[in-house]
């Protein structure tokens, strides 16, 4: 007999997820700039971090499954606006976009400093649900930097997010030999691995939303900031010195014309192999 399916209850007070998205680089050959140390971003295609998709994707179904309301977070130059509509018309209900010149320059500790001012000022919040990394700064520490300046509790490496029951979230947590089944209270910081979910496409409404959709922008007038920890200034991690390794192979090439000379040149390399020590 066909059953409907029962839709899941509802929690009373609907989920608040807070989901903060850099833009990155469409490339993965992400060149730095050997005076400043900085991240060459001219003429650069950008992109929301795909690993944020999938922190957007597990974000998007705790709201299908307890009710509730999505905000994507950005802190970058006036073009990440770019992927906070992006985010919105996979279904995030509203955006918000943290930019200053003061902000430039910042590294880790400057920018979860002033991505948790942000959150903040959004409001009371049951999850911060960040990706693992960013695919070029690629250090994974805004997340837990943001859960350290607000004093939440923190899951990394979650690849499974159960439920949300009595104030906590029952997930699943990803390690070496593994996984640990942990119960957290909100609210609280999640990163996520790419196994949590896969990501969903746009859709047509969710882009005419984005599209009307206006923005708020925060920055250094309308948040609550100590100057002592923004941008470049506010950076305790200085770039001393960025070069690209030169690889020389001091190769050697061994023709092979016959079987006899096959044999002679798998000699000749087991030899080499011996004498650099390669060999068990
Ligand atoms: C000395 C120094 C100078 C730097 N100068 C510059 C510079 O001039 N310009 C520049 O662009 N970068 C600069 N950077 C890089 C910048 O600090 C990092 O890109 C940034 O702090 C984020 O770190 P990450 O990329 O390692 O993110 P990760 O920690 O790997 O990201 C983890 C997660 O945090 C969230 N997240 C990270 N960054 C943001 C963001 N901006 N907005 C919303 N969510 C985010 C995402 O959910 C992401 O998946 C500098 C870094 C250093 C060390």
């Amino acid at each position: 007999m066909y059953r409907k399916k029962s839709k899941p209850e509802l929690k009373e007070v609907p989920l608040k997820i807070i989901v903060p998205i850099k833009q990155v680089p469409e490339s993965s050959n992400v060149k730095m700039d050997p005076e400043t140390g900085t991240v060459i971003r001219a003429g650069i295609e950008t992109v929301v971090n795909p690993l944020d998709l999938y922190a957007l994707e597990a974000a998007l179904r705790l709201k299908e499954q307890y009710g509730g309301t999505i905000t994507a977070l950005s802190m970058g130059p006036p073009q990440a606006m770019r992927v906070l509509k992006e985010a919105v018309s996979m279904g995030c209900d509203d955006a918000v976009l943290v930019s200053d010149r003061k902000f430039s320059g910042a590294d880790t500790h400057a920018t979860s400093y002033t991505l948790a001012q942000a959150v903040k000022a959004i409001g009371a919040f049951d999850a911060v649900i960040t990706g693992e990394r960013a695919t070029d700064g690629d250090t994974a520490q805004v997340g837990p930097g943001i859960a350290a300046w607000l004093g939440l509790p923190i899951a990394t490496y979650v690849s499974k997010i159960d439920a949300f029951k009595d104030g906590r979230i029952q997930l699943e947590r990803l390690v070496e030999e593994g996984y640990q089944l942990l119960s957290v209270p909100v609210p609280c910081l999640i990163s996520v691995v790419k196994a949590v979910a896969t990501p969903r496409l746009p859709t047509l409404e969710g882009k005419i939303r984005s599209m009307n959709l206006q923005i708020p922008a925060y920055n250094t007038e309308n948040l609550d900031l100590n100057a002592e920890y923004l941008g470049l200034k506010g950076s305790p991690t200085k770039v001393v010195k960025i070069e690209t390794p030169k690889i020389t192979r001091n190769g050697k090439i061994v023709q092979i014309t016959d079987d006899l000379s096959l044999s002679a040149a798998v000699d000749e390399l087991m030899d080499l192999l011996d004498k650099k020590g390669v060999l068990p």
